[in-house]
């Protein structure tokens, strides 16, 4: 959806359509495929349709991009909430290339890709060793599995930011490899929302959080999901986003050159 998003990790959110199909644990509950569903849209599954947008839509980059240079603010644009854009199909190749057109054309704008198709990006993505300064590349690790398969993937990508995102988190991570020297710049952690939510546990975003403080990378803790800290189930606006009774909303300091550690709210 190409409008504002209400995200506080980011100022917009931008698909460059719907639909996708599971690929690991993180995707049982996908709310994705929820949503679309709501709405009406069956886009969903190895063989379902993918629903694609008009020029109306593709222009709102454009109107962002105008805005953030005009307040010379650089702002950030989550890509994709409902799909991933590494997602392997033909009929999505032509959109993928006018995405990847797109965000050359949108430089005041920092494009968050995140995708759980870690083996398609380096073949799909038009650049190989020269990554533009506007593109931060972030794969999900829901669970050590997942991590183990797809980080060492991440770290091959000349990404000017590299993340993990861990949403929904559904076990236990340990992240010292990766984090500090090891070339992730910043973790994003959540819990699962929904009917059949899985519980997150509160040492496990303990784990994490206390593993990035040491090696002084990002920590952004976004949500409990509907199973609270104390392991009760309510609503997820009840269950919040403090950690430890506060906000942990770091994000990466980026530089021309390099990542400067991280900056601490
Ligand atoms: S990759 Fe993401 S969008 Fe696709 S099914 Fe999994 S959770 Fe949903």
């Amino acid at each position: 959806m190409g409008k504002d998003s209400k995200i506080d990790w980011t100022h917009h959110t931008f698909n460059p359509w719907w639909g996708c199909a599971k690929v690991s644990a993180g995707c049982a509950n996908c709310y994705a495929e929820v949503w679309a569903a709501r709405v009406g849209m069956k886009c969903w599954g190895v063989n379902g349709q993918r629903r694609f947008f008009g020029d109306s839509h593709w222009h709102q980059p454009m109107l962002w991009n105008r805005r953030a240079a005009h307040l010379k603010e650089r702002q950030k644009v989550f890509c994709s909430s409902m799909a991933d854009v590494f997602e392997a199909r033909k009929d999505l190749d032509p959109w993928r290339e006018k995405l990847w057109g797109l965000i050359a054309a949108t430089p005041w704008l920092d494009w968050l890709l995140v995708t759980k198709r870690h083996s398609h990006v380096l073949e799909m993505a038009p650049w190989k060793t020269e990554w533009p300064s506007n593109v931060w590349l972030g794969m999900t690790a829901e669970d050590q599995e997942c991590a183990a398969r797809r980080l060492p993937l991440l770290l091959k990508i000349p990404a000017k930011v590299r993340f993990i995102s861990c949403e929904p988190l559904v076990g236990p991570l340990d992240v010292r490899p990766w984090v500090g020297s090891g070339g992730v710049d910043w973790i994003i952690v959540g819990g699962e929302s929904g009917a059949r939510a899985r519980r997150m546990q509160s040492e496990w975003v303990e784990q994490i959080q206390s593993q990035c403080q040491k090696a002084n990378t990002a920590f952004f803790f976004k949500q409990w999901g509907v199973f609270g800290a104390d392991g009760l189930r309510r609503s997820k606006k009840k269950n919040g986003n403090l950690f430890q009774d506060r906000l942990w909303q770091e994000f990466p300091i980026v530089q021309e050159s390099h990542i400067a550690s991280c900056h601490r709210i």
